[in-house]
């Protein structure tokens, strides 16, 4: 494996793309904290889901990642940067679906925590667009990352317009898989909301979405849209995040407002694409 830095954000987030033994590429970045380092990384080459909120959706699937190749992305990373003195914590929100490569991203996460790469399982958090099947799976896993699962808008016919897998895993079988989880192992789940401006960003969504994950003991985690080519979304201006925001706060949820990191690089939630996927490399492992 090869890893070359394609960007250098002025936030100190750092994109590398990493080009696999095939020649195959993916995109991982190393984000600063004030405490230790995120490492936001790829299961596979390309995804099959095509979620339109997504740069990721746009280029294809190839293949998925093995289980040693995504344990390298993390090795790659952490021999340039360093752990940024304190904890570090593995994000699979990069490129790809979790739950369509179950297997050797179990199977990773647990190579991660036996090499001392992160301190235990739950130092990584698996992102999932809906797949309820694999929710229902991660419950029943000695060695469990923490779950996060994109709900993204309610009802299930405006969801399918931005996640077509809803198609096959409607929102009524993710509220029962993410039930089955949380009395399996009374953990919190992040529930993510991609917010993008006059799609799901109104007050009456904010309560729809609201009403869906009222019996769930979960952190709610907004992610303003972060722009790519070709998509016609858009953000949402401060004001509609702080309504959207004081919402569901006014509904007893807890929740968060994600910081976008890595956004001038192409670097942010959703902006991955392979968009350096030129050579030479320059880090070898
Ligand atoms: S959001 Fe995740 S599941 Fe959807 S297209 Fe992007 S990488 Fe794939």
């Amino acid at each position: 494996m090869w890893s070359k830095r394609s960007g250098i954000s002025k936030d100190g987030s750092v994109k590398h793309l990493i080009e696999l033994t095939d020649h195959l590429c993916v995109e991982a970045v190393w984000i600063p904290q004030e405490n230790g380092v995120n490492l936001c990384i790829s299961c596979q080459v390309g995804c099959p889901n095509k979620c339109r909120h997504c740069a990721t959706g746009t280029v294809g699937f190839e293949r998925d990642l093995s289980d040693l190749e995504i344990i390298g992305e993390v090795g790659l990373l952490l021999a340039e940067h360093g752990d940024g003195k304190g904890p570090v914590r593995v994000l699979f929100m990069g490129m790809g679906e979790p739950f369509l490569n179950y297997e050797n991203v179990i199977s990773a996460v647990a190579g991660m925590v036996e090499k001392g790469l992160i301190g235990s399982a739950q130092d990584a958090i698996v992102s999932t667009s809906g797949i309820a099947s694999g929710i229902q799976r991660l419950a029943t896993e000695k060695i469990r990352p923490r779950l996060a699962v994109t709900i993204a808008a309610v009802p299930d016919e405006k969801r399918v317009r931005l996640i077509p897998t809803t198609k096959f895993f409607p929102l009524a079988d993710i509220m029962s898989a993410c039930r089955h989880f949380q009395t399996m192992t009374q953990e919190e789940i992040i529930c993510e909301i991609p917010l993008i401006d006059s799609f799901n960003s109104s007050v009456d969504d904010a309560h729809a979405i609201a009403d869906f994950l009222s019996s769930l003991t979960c952190e709610i985690q907004i992610v303003p849209f972060n722009h790519f080519p070709p998509s016609a979304f858009r953000r949402p201006d401060p004001n509609g995040l702080s309504i959207f925001t004081a919402t569901l706060k006014s509904r007893g949820m807890k929740v968060a407002v994600k910081p976008s990191y890595g956004t001038d690089i192409a670097a942010g939630c959703g902006q991955l694409a392979n968009t350096d996927a030129s050579s030479p490399s320059t880090v070898r492992q």
